[in-house]
């Protein structure tokens, strides 16, 4: 459509095409008007004009014989051109009496309007509704000639009415013409108005309009067509160049956001790579850390002081596998909430499915009825609520144990998290192999491999422990030397396998009859010593004689050769601190009283009492006692001194 609705055309129309048809027709009216009135006029002087001519008949000569005033009858009756338009012509009496008429049968009668017409006054002439009438006097010279009885000359009056003239209605006619051409100029107009906006105005502006809206839509690249110079094409132009800026702006902003994108990537892979430093001097601290020491429980104390502190893991424990073949809770943290030593299956909660399965468990939220502590009915302090991650501790293949970490939060671990505990408890399971290992060397290196029980330099060690430890506290040691009676002939005449079996049932009589504080230890050869703090002289004689008893008792050898088969057994006793106070002294003393059971008979438990004679084989300590000095018990028994 040429001219939508709501055009720049449509109402550039409208507000040149409708203030020129009112001024058309205003212009055309005001014509009209002033036409009719010129008309009118000269309808008036023509009608003045026809009523002096036809008052001026009545003064013609009358023929004798004649009708009164036949002249005028016949004038006014005539065909002619003059009187066509003559509608009436009356004479009236002074009192309205209608004296003589063009239409004769009205003659003798009473006009209608008589007051307003008989009104004495000039000649008047007056135009309504397409009619005008003349008034005039009569009874001047024109009646004289006639009527002189009684009548009053200027007394009658003529009245003319003559119909719209000739003129009036080809004014009428021309108007008529002019009014349409004037519609039909307004019409054709119009539509040359309307092709012209429609051509230069309005299809140039649906035009940029159209390439506005596609720019808006965000096509950029579109461009307005631009055709001539008028300003419309300027406007187009002018687009153009808000388009080619604008796209350049853009172009610009694509660039801009590509870079600020690279920024972005390079400062997400810059908070990466920190983070993953932060985790890899992590883990370097808790490495080295966990490198700082070689036993368990030290390490064990570390892992868990290290996860709680840098990691910022509130629940925490570590289970370790144990000979059983269970997972053993050995450190939890917070402490003291009896979880520490509880024992759990293989397969058994997210522990256990963690160590049956060597793979990480992770629990979102714990009150999942899976949950391990949910199914142990542990106390509310215990049973926690929030996420558990179980990682087993697998080093070389082989389960070491589980580290469980918890947050109180549900589902708090990241898959970051995940991954950087998971090599905390690789970590971890490193360091407790070589804990372990380092246990079983110490252990080896501290063991009496053919008795099990702590060798020469494990008991020095921890004689060393137990005299500061007595010195510190200031109370009693024992010490108590053991050597087995004649056990060379023993190996000789059994054999050394005997002798072997001999020595470690000996340790068993002896380890089963001390307290657990008591350290048993293999001297040398068939020589065994006993540390027993918090013993004072007289209880120590007492264990040692109940001991000797009891090899002597109890170890029966069915040994062609020997005596009775019985193996028996010397005994020294030394004490601190009314013997000796340093472990040379002590040894040397018990080595001391010792002997004086083996001179005195064997089978026999000695005091050292001061004064004592020393052993031959060993070298003379200053604790070494007198050679006279003895204090023995009679073969099966304890020496008096
Ligand atoms: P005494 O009653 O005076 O103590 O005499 P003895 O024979 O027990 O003492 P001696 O020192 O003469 O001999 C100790 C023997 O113990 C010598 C050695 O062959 C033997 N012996 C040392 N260690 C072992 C061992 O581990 N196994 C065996 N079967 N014999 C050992
Ligand atoms: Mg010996
Ligand atoms: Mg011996």
């Amino acid at each position: 459509m040429p001219l939508g609705p709501d055009t720049v055309g449509r109402k550039l129309l409208w507000s040149i095409a409708l203030p020129g048809l009112v001024v058309a027709l205003l212009g055309v009216g005001h014509f009209w008007r002033e036409a009719r009135v010129a008309v009118q006029d000269a309808t008036q002087v023509e009608s003045l004009a026809l009523a002096e001519f036809v008052a001026s008949t009545f003064m013609l000569p009358q023929p004798p014989g004649a009708a009164a005033h036949g002249a005028v009858t016949e004038v006014l009756h005539s065909d002619t051109r003059l009187f066509r338009s003559v509608e009436d012509v009356r004479v009236l009496t002074a009192d309205g009496i209608i004296r003589w008429s063009r239409n004769p049968s009205e003659v003798g009668t009473k006009h209608r309007e008589a007051a307003r017409l008989t009104r004495p006054g000039p000649e008047t002439a007056r135009s309504a509704d397409g009619v005008t009438e003349v008034v005039r006097p009569l009874g001047g010279p024109e009646c004289g000639g006639c009527h002189t009885r009684g009548e009053v000359p200027g007394e009658s009056v003529l009245q003319m009415r003559m119909l719209e003239p000739a003129l009036h209605q080809q004014l009428t006619h021309v108007f008529g013409g002019a009014l349409a051409s004037m519609a039909l100029f307004a019409i054709l107009l119009a539509l040359v108005i309307a092709l012209s906006l429609h051509f230069n105005l309005t299809r140039p502006l649906r035009r940029l309009s159209a390439a506005m809206g596609r720019a808006e839509a965000g096509d950029l690249l579109v461009r307005a067509d631009v055709r001539g110079t008028d300003e419309i094409a300027r406007l187009g132009a002018a687009f153009n160049q808000m388009l080619a800026r604008l796209t350049a702006m853009k172009a610009e902003e694509i660039d801009t956001h590509r870079d600020l994108e690279l920024v972005k990537e390079k400062l997400a892979l810059k908070d990466e790579l920190e983070d993953r430093l932060r985790e890899l001097s992590l883990l370097f601290d808790i490495t080295r850390s966990l490198n700082d020491t070689l036993e368990l429980d030290e390490l064990l104390d570390g892992v868990t002081r290290l996860v709680v502190e840098r990691l910022q893991i509130p629940e925490f424990s570590i289970m370790l596998l144990n000979p059983e073949g269970a997972l053993e809770v050995r450190q939890a943290w917070p402490e003291h909430r009896g979880s520490e030593g509880l024992t759990f299956a293989l397969g058994e909660g997210a522990c256990g499915r963690a160590a049956q399965t060597h793979k990480a468990v992770y629990l979102p939220d714990v009150a999942d009825p899976t949950s391990i502590f949910a199914r142990r009915g542990l106390s509310a302090d215990a049973l926690s609520t929030g996420a558990l991650l179980a990682v087993p501790m697998v080093h070389a293949g082989t389960l070491l144990g589980v580290v469980n970490f918890q947050r109180p939060h549900i589902a708090s671990f990241s898959a970051g998290e995940i991954e950087l505990l998971t090599a905390v408890a690789d970590i971890a399971a490193a360091a407790v192999k070589n804990a372990r290992l380092h246990a079983e060397t110490v252990k080896l290196t501290m063991t009496d491999p053919l008795t099990g029980v702590p060798n020469r330099r494990h008991l020095f060690q921890r004689m060393e422990l137990e005299l500061a430890r007595a010195q510190r506290f200031g109370t009693p040691l024992a010490l108590l030397m053991v050597d087995v009676d004649h056990f060379k002939r023993l190996n000789d005449l059994a054999g050394h396998r005997v002798g072997d079996e001999t020595l470690r049932r000996v340790c068993d009589i002896l380890r089963t009859r001390v307290r657990k504080v008591d350290t048993l230890a293999r001297y040398g050869g068939e020589e065994f010593v006993l540390l027993l703090p918090q013993t004072t002289k007289q209880d120590a004689m007492d264990v040692a004689e109940k001991l000797r008893r009891a090899v002597a008792e109890h170890l029966v050898l069915s040994q062609p050769g020997l005596p009775g088969g019985h193996v028996t057994v010397s005994v020294g006793v030394s004490h601190f601190p009314s013997d000796a106070s340093t472990q040379e002294g002590l040894v040397d003393s018990a080595d001391a009283a010792l002997y004086c059971s083996k001179r005195t008979g064997r089978n026999r438990t000695t005091a050292f009492e001061m004064g004592m004679e020393i052993h031959p084989g060993r070298e003379r300590g200053p604790h070494a006692p007198p050679a006279e000095a003895a204090a023995t018990t009679p073969p099966g028994g304890v020496a008096k001194a």
